[in-house]
C-alpha cells in the first residue's frame, strides 16, 4: 500500500461525490461539517476510500430499513478533537444496531442482513485499515435513532 498525506477536506468531498445520486435516489439528505482547520492524517487514499464507502453504504441499508425512501440523513464531520487527534464521524439516522449486537459488528462475518445482502465483512475490513494508518474506530448507537462512526487518527506532523 501507498501511504500519503491525506486532506480530509479534499478527499471526502471526492468520496461523497461518489454516492450522491444513490442518496438522493433513496431520499437522503448529505450533510457535510468539515472545519476549515481540519488537518491531513497520513494513510492510503484507496484504502481510506473503501472505509468510507463501507460506511456509508451500511448507514443507507440502515436508512432504507427505517424510513423507506424519504428522510433519510447521513452527516460527516471532521475535526482537530481536544486530544490533538483528527475525528472523522459518520452519522446516520437510520435504524440503529441492537445493544446486544454491538459488541459483535466490528467481527469478520457478523451480519444481521440477509443471506446474498451481507458478508459481515466490511465493519472488520475497516477497523484493520484504520488500525493500518494508526487510528481507531468506535460506534455509537441508538435503536431507532441511529448511529454514529468515530475514526481517530493521528495528524500528520509537518
Ligand atoms: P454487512 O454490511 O455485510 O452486514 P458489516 O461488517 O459492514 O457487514 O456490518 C456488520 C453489521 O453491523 C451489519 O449487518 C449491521 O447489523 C450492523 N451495522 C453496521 N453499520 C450499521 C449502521 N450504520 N446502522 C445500523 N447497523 C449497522
Ligand atoms: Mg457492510
Amino acid at each position: 500500500t501507498k501511504k500519503q498525506s491525506l486532506f480530509p477536506s479534499l478527499i471526502i468531498p471526492e468520496i461523497i461525490h461518489m454516492i450522491e445520486k444513490k442518496a438522493a435516489v433513496n431520499g437522503i439528505q448529505i450533510v457535510r461539517e468539515i472545519a476549515a482547520d481540519t488537518p491531513a492524517f497520513v494513510g492510503d487514499a484507496s484504502q481510506f476510500q473503501q472505509v468510507m464507502l463501507n460506511l456509508f453504504n451500511n448507514a443507507m441499508d440502515a436508512i432504507a430499513d427505517r424510513h423507506g425512501v424519504s428522510g433519510g440523513r447521513l452527516t460527516i464531520e471532521s475535526f482537530k478533537n481536544i486530544e490533538d487527534m483528527l475525528e472523522i464521524t459518520i452519522t446516520d439516522n437510520g435504524a440503529g444496531i441492537r445493544p446486544e449486537n454491538i459488541e459483535k459488528i466490528f467481527s469478520p462475518f457478523f451480519t444481521t442482513k440477509p443471506v446474498g445482502k451481507g458478508t459481515g465483512l466490511g465493519l472488520s475490513v475497516c477497523y484493520g485499515i484504520i488500525e493500518g494508518f494508526g487510528g481507531s474506530m468506535k460506534v455509537r448507537s441508538e435503536l431507532d435513532i441511529g448511529t454514529t462512526f468515530i475514526i481517530t487518527l493521528p495528524i500528520k506532523d509537518v
